[in-house]
């Protein structure tokens, strides 16, 4: 699962790519660390490693997870890069404007003023919105176990219980179950609180007839999952229903929107029409949707101002809601998969409102 030939594939023959963030390191060469530089043109790749991680690497070598052409090398980057802009070889530096601070970018223009250092902007970004099938495999396992998560939890709610103990019996769960960790902190609140989006769990009690809001995710194969479910403790109200019922549409329009060639906006717009229709437009505050890959957020995304297309095989979630302050909210959110002539839904568990009686 690395992609490292088609990222060398379009650097310019003159261009020098160096990759200080772990996530990139991790997508070019499949080799997680929490520091290195990997350098790579359209010939070379060289993994700097320091020896916390270099015979780690080495193995990783042996057994195929690194590419066979990733050159490793103990930590003597500054100095090797040195001598490289000193012979010529290197020029034109790319580097990752997104993940690189401003201040470890003024010490690399320090340290190596001969080059000329230039962002390397969506082009990676790109490369990582398109997932092959065994990225697409990959987090949709995630999303399974998620799934399997939520079953077994289910049947153990009640009144009773608190939100940090729904959410530590949900990332228990997966953990037991293969995950590596939560791919986020879980969010899992209940009652009137339920309409803060991103609340944060607290040892309380579940309301008896509130809602309870879980969004949750775990890494698995180094990939990330995401999805939201929204049931009621006891009985919900007419109102609750109606609420819940507009969310749910809104998401089955968001996912019945989605296309490769349709742009980002175009998703949030069918989904937050179905929202503004019924009354609730200012109750939806945030973007209908993210990508997900090795990173829980990232490019592309369902906003209204996202003009950029969605390619095929972006994998993307769909989570739009309605927040009423101080009384309650609704989300609901699926990965999907696109393809050429619509998506693949990730999710497999049921939308439909559960009441726990
Ligand atoms: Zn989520
Ligand atoms: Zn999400």
């Amino acid at each position: 699962m690395t992609h490292l030939k088609a990222w060398q594939e379009q650097l310019a023959p003159e261009e020098t790519a160096v990759i200080f963030s772990t996530v990139s390191r991790r997508y070019l060469t499949g080799f997680t660390s929490s520091d290195g530089v990997l350098v790579t043109t359209r010939e070379e790749a060289l993994l700097y490693l320091d020896s916390r991680y270099y015979e780690m690497a080495q193995i990783a070598q042996s057994r195929g997870r690194i590419p066979e052409n990733v050159i490793l090398r103990p930590f003597i980057f500054p100095k090797e890069f040195e001598e490289r802009i000193k012979d010529g070889l290197v020029s034109k530096v790319l580097f990752e404007d997104k993940r690189l601070t401003v201040s470890e970018l003024r010490k690399l223009e320090r340290n190596f003023a001969d080059a000329e250092f230039l962002p390397i902007g969506e082009r990676l970004d790109r490369l990582r919105m398109v997932k092959d099938r065994d990225e697409i495999r990959a987090i949709a396992g995630a999303q399974a176990l998620a799934e399997e998560a939520l079953a077994h939890l289910l049947p153990l709610l009640s009144p009773d219980r608190t939100e940090t103990w729904v959410a530590a019996e949900l990332e228990r769960y997966m953990k037991l179950h293969g995950a590596e960790k939560p791919s986020f902190e879980t969010i899992c609140i209940s009652g009137t609180r339920t309409s803060l989006p991103h609340g944060r769990p607290e040892n309380i009690k579940l309301t008896d007839g509130g809602f309870l809001t879980m969004d949750f995710g775990c890494v698995l194969d180094g990939y990330c999952s995401d999805m939201t479910r929204t049931v009621c403790i006891g009985r919900a109200t007419e109102e609750m229903k109606t609420v819940y019922n507009t969310v749910l549409r809104a998401q089955l329009a968001g996912v019945a929107a989605a296309k490769a060639g349709v742009s980002g906006k175009d998703v949030d717009k069918a989904s937050r029409d179905v929202i503004t229709e019924a009354g609730y437009g200012e109750y939806f505050g945030h973007s209908t949707g993210h990508g997900c890959g090795l990173q829980v957020h990232e490019a592309p995304y369902f906003a209204p101002k996202a003009d950029n297309l969605i390619p095929a095989g972006a994998v993307l979630s769909v989570e739009p809601g309605i927040y009423l302050p101080g009384r309650f909210g609704v989300r609901i959110e699926d990965l999907i998969a696109v393809t050429e002539n619509g998506c693949e839904n990730l999710n497999r568990s049921s939308k439909e409102l559960v009441e726990i009686v």
